[in-house]
């Protein structure tokens, strides 16, 4: 049942209170207050593109112990249980790479897989993050099937968490990620996925098709509060480790998500009021020559400049870092990235090839792990705002490693997930092709 309220602005703060959970989600339009049902992508009451958000009844934030993983956010996560197995990301402060940057304040936060630094995301991505948060916001008697689209380490981490957890799941693919699918346990046979002979776009088109039939559900991406609060968590790391709000945030961005969730965690500190009263810039970064964020931003534009579906295609076959080809971003809707940007004052960076492979080098030699090549984008990037001096040495800088300590754990996973099915694009058309894919799960 949805209950709705539509308080005053000061009211604000009642929301979650009225609603008796430690949570409320609040409409982007009119502002009114709503109990989530764990499942809500989009507001009740208006009709609007916008993102919801989570609003929590506990303005200041306590953070609980490390054995608790990344539940120890939980204050400031839209969920309702707590799953055993998660790790949180692990914040450092940089010695090596800050000195040869010569930086004094550079702080690391790291979702990955790295023992001796404690970091024990199995999968080795911040997407591990985003899937604890998502299976932990589902009702517990759940038992529909969950759909996600992903070009790699979104199906990974989903795959591990909802087996662990025993969420149904349909995972949809482009064939060629499909050697991103390792394990390190046997998957449960409520794990699935449809492999399309496509690319990630189509896999995306397949997997919303999919979603419409009864029984399945949309997991929503960007649209998903616990996905960003679940991504947001890097930031409340560096911020609770270092002690203070950073100056700036640096992140490889695909589908923006990371960075909006960082933006919003940062509002949230603000009125907290415990970690001062900056407003961290997000300086967010693309792999080129598909950069279709960073392209928009340096034009102001807020309609996202993608090119034909042909150039997107052949700039995204070049790139090194895969993830970040995301061709539907959450850029233009209320509460997206743009805004994000606007308010924060925010900065984009081209990084291409080359520079991301001596980002990836320097990182590796200097601070000991292998970032994924997503987070090397992220470490060129922050190596181009020193070269044109849009940090200063003293500043309080924090650096997303969105993952990484993958190259080894990959080689050696023991176990595959194969496809159930493998489709050609345009195959599963109707309605009763798709139904079939229910019998997967029956
Ligand atoms: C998905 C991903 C990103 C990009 O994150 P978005 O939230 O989609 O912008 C960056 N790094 C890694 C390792 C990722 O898997
Ligand atoms: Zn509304």
């Amino acid at each position: 049942m949805i209950k709705h309220t539509t308080p005053q602005r000061t009211d604000v703060r009642k929301g979650p209170e009225v609603l008796g959970r430690h949570y409320a989600l609040r409409c982007p339009e009119c502002g009114g207050f709503f109990e989530d049902d764990g499942l809500a992508l989009e507001s009740p009451c208006c009709q609007s593109a916008g993102l919801l958000r989570a609003i929590y009844a506990g303005s200041s934030l306590s953070v609980g112990p490390p054995e608790d993983g990344l539940f120890r956010f939980r204050d400031w996560l839209p969920v309702r249980r707590q799953l055993p197995g998660s790790a949180a990301p692990v914040t450092y402060r940089s010695t090596a790479l800050a000195e040869r940057l010569g930086l004094g304040n550079l702080w690391i936060t790291f979702t990955g897989y790295w023992p001796e630094r404690e970091a024990w995301t199995q999968t080795g991505t911040f997407k591990e993050n985003e899937a604890y948060a998502v299976c932990a916001r589902l009702p517990e008697k759940n038992d529909r099937v969950l759909v996600v689209a992903s070009a790699g380490n979104t199906a990974r981490a989903f795959a591990h968490v909802c087996s662990r957890h025993d969420v149904p799941l349909l995972l949809v693919i482009p064939e060629f990620a499909l050697e991103q699918l390792w394990f390190y346990e046997e998957l449960s046979p409520c794990v699935k996925a449809v492999a399309v002979q496509g690319d990630y776009t189509d896999a995306i088109q397949l997997a919303g098709a999919v979603s419409r039939i009864p029984g399945f559900l949309s997991e929503g991406g960007a649209r998903n509060v616990a996905r960003r609060d679940g991504m947001g968590t890097t930031f409340l790391s560096a911020v609770t480790e270092s002690g203070t709000i950073p100056d700036h945030y640096f992140q490889a961005i695909g589908s923006g998500t990371g960075a909006i969730a960082a933006w919003e965690a940062g509002i949230r500190l603000r009125e907290d009021g415990a970690w001062g009263d900056r407003t961290t810039r997000l300086h967010v970064a693309q792999n080129s020559p598909f950069v279709p964020i960073i392209k928009s931003w340096e034009m102001q534009s807020r309609t996202l400049l993608l090119g034909s579906g042909q150039e997107a295609r052949g700039q995204i076959e070049e790139i090194g870092a895969k993830v970040l080809a995301n061709r539907t971003p959450a850029y233009s809707m209320a509460g997206g990235l743009f805004e994000a940007m606007t308010r924060s004052g925010g900065e984009g960076y081209a990084v291409s090839n080359r520079e991301a492979s001596v980002a990836s080098e320097w990182f590796g030699n200097l601070e000991g792990i292998d970032p994924s090549p997503a987070a090397a984008v992220a470490v060129a990037a922050l190596m181009q705002a020193v070269e044109k001096g849009s940090v200063h040495k003293d500043d309080v800088i924090s650096l997303n490693i969105t993952g990484g300590g993958i190259r080894h754990r990959k080689l050696e996973a023991p176990y595959r997930l194969r496809p159930a099915r493998t489709v050609g694009v345009g195959e599963l058309q109707d309605e009763d092709a798709l139904l079939e894919l229910k019998k997967l799960f029956a």
